[in-house]
């Protein structure tokens, strides 16, 4: 090729060459080649641009493995969303000619799925325009009839309306639903006026004769198609062309007119076979069959048949494929949306459990908390409750003025002492104490000093005793005491020894000072064995004799009857 300069404006090159693509090919194909050329000075976008021309040139030479790769590479990665969405529109289109209708279809959900996103109006557009013709190969046709609607109401440029209108009244025709008063062929040969876009304005116009000859009107399809002849010679549109051809046939034939109609119909042979499924061709052979088989040439009949029987086959099973695609499709789509559906509830059961876990955790620890709480708090309250009563089990325990042993604890704990000392043959004493002439020095000196006289002989006591001796208030002025593993000898020499101390002593409150003498009754497990009831009764009698015999005295039980002192 001829080297060129650079080019000076390439976005309105870009533009000039897209805008020649139909109008003037040769021209447009001339400025590809000069932007190809010159493809490395371009910016990534205008590169981008370029190879849409490139897919679109591809598409053009029915190079469609070409074109098809080109599409996507800019659906993917042109980074353009408007040039995008173009490049699909288109591939959408080309999947319909190359009949992959399960990618067809496939693309047209995800686009139609992308509209509300378009916002280009010619984008838009083109989306609208391409969506509607994939539906109408789907036999969508309610579909495709809205799409065509859509596409109408998206670009209002008037070259845009009439393409809209055109392949409106095509989704009409093909889904058997255009009828002569229509409103949608009204409203199109209004949007395409003969003089501006001639080619639209008469594709409708044939579309109209079509369904005149295929709908018992004859009369006005032959007419109509006499009026658009010489237009349709002019332009050599073939589709245009063999429709005439089909519907004349069609219109001849059923006015009897078998021989123009035989014409018409070879008239379509002639032109040949445009794809395996042609539908001009079929209907050519449906209408030389019933003429051949009304002038009863069976043979030719039988031929014509034969062929007709083939196409109609093939369009039929293409119908079929069709339909089955757009099913296969939608059902697909409906198992993604199910599957969707699904992991969205399953999530949500999900994340439900986790925040029900979660709760139960939280309260699982709150009633830990509080159940600990309670434990702390109850053990809390049994201590204290153990303590006090403990301290009032002792305190019951004990006499209130001296705070040794009561009578009763005194009396339990030596019956105890004593069984132990029993069972390994210890010995014990018994010393009951009682305060000489007590009611004298109450009658004298007063109640109170009673008191204190009765706490000062508990404390003397207490200094001669050893903790394992027991020492008790039995009542009044009267105190026993319990010496353990104590000798009749050892228990006279201890009784003895608090007698003097006691005597020794002088109690002193203001400026009185009292004395004080205790006469004390001994008895021992040696001479009275461990039977406590043996012992006090033996103490008693011991105590009883050391107060008859004078006071101020230790006495031992009748066994061995020693007085230590007189
Ligand atoms: P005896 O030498 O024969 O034992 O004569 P006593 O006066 O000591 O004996 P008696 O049984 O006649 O009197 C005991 C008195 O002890 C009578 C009672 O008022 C007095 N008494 C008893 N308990 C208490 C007390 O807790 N405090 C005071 N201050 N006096 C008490
Ligand atoms: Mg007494
Ligand atoms: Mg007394």
């Amino acid at each position: 090729m001829r080297a060129t300069t650079a080019i000076a404006d390439p976005d309105a090159l870009l533009k000039q060459t897209w805008d020649l693509q139909v109008t003037d090919h040769p021209r447009s194909l001339q400025l590809l080649a000069q932007l190809n050329q010159h493809a490395a000075s371009l910016t990534a976008d205008q590169q981008w641009r370029l190879r849409l021309l490139d897919a679109w040139e591809a598409e053009y030479e029915s190079d469609y493995d070409r074109s098809e790769a080109l599409f996507k590479d800019i659906a993917l990665h042109s980074g353009n969303p408007q040039l995008a969405d173009r490049a699909s529109a288109m591939l959408l289109g080309q999947y319909g000619i190359t009949r992959h209708y399960i990618e067809a279809f496939d693309l047209a959900g995800r686009l139609a799925a992308r509209l509300p996103q378009v916002a280009d109006v010619k984008v838009r557009y083109a989306l609208l325009l391409n969506l509607s013709q994939a539906m109408g190969l789907a036999g969508q046709t309610d579909l495709a009839v809205r799409y065509a609607h859509m596409a109408m109401a998206a670009d209002s440029a008037t070259d845009s309306r009439c393409y809209a209108a055109a392949i409106l009244v095509d989704a009409l025709w093909n889904g058997h639903r255009l009828k002569p008063d229509s409103p949608e062929l009204q409203q199109a040969f209004e949007a395409c006026p003969a003089a501006t876009e001639p080619l639209y304005s008469t594709g409708i116009a044939v579309a109209l004769a079509d369904v005149y000859a295929h709908g018992g009107q004859p009369h006005k399809a032959l007419a109509l198609l006499d009026q658009l002849q010489p237009r349709v010679d002019a332009s050599g549109y073939v589709s245009n062309k063999l429709t005439m051809l089909e519907a004349r046939a069609w219109a001849l034939a059923a006015l009897g007119e078998d021989g123009s109609a035989r014409k018409a119909a070879l008239g379509i042979i002639a032109a040949g076979p445009s794809s395996d499924f042609d539908l001009w061709l079929k209907d050519a052979y449906e209408v030389l069959y019933r003429i051949e088989k009304k002038q009863g040439n069976a043979a030719a009949a039988l031929d014509y048949h034969e062929k007709f029987a083939v196409l109609d086959k093939a369009y039929l099973d293409d119908a079929h494929a069709r339909a089955l695609a757009y099913e296969t499709v939608q059902q697909h789509v409906l198992a993604q949306k199910l599957e969707t559906e699904q992991l969205s509830r399953q999530n949500a059961m999900l994340r439900m459990r986790q925040t029900l876990d979660a709760k139960t955790v939280e309260t699982n620890r709150l009633y830990l908390a509080l159940l600990l709480m309670a434990l702390v708090f109850a053990v809390f309250w049994m201590l204290r409750l153990k303590r006090s009563q403990l301290r009032f089990k002792k305190l019951s325990h004990l006499d209130g003025l001296t705070a040794i042993y009561n009578r009763q604890h005194f009396m339990g704990e030596a019956e105890r002492v004593l069984h132990q000392l029993e069972r390994h043959k210890g010995m014990a004493c018994l010393a009951f104490i009682d305060l000489d002439h007590f009611k004298w020095i109450n009658d004298t000196h007063g109640h109170a000093m009673g008191d204190d006289v009765l706490r000062h002989v508990v404390a003397i006591c207490r200094q001669h005793l050893r903790p394992a001796d027991l020492f008790g208030r039995l009542g009044g002025e009267e105190f026993g005491i319990l010496l353990a593993e104590c000798s009749r000898e050892q228990g006279s020499a201890i009784a003895e020894r608090i007698r003097q101390a006691v005597e020794a002593t002088r109690v002193e409150s203001d400026d009185l000072t009292v004395e004080v003498s205790i006469s004390v009754g001994l008895s021992s497990t040696d001479a009275a064995g461990h039977g406590l009831q043996r012992l006090c009764k033996e103490a008693d009698g011991a105590l009883y004799r050391a107060k008859r015999s004078g006071r101020n005295r230790v006495a031992a039980d009748a066994v061995d009857d020693i007085a230590v002192k007189a």
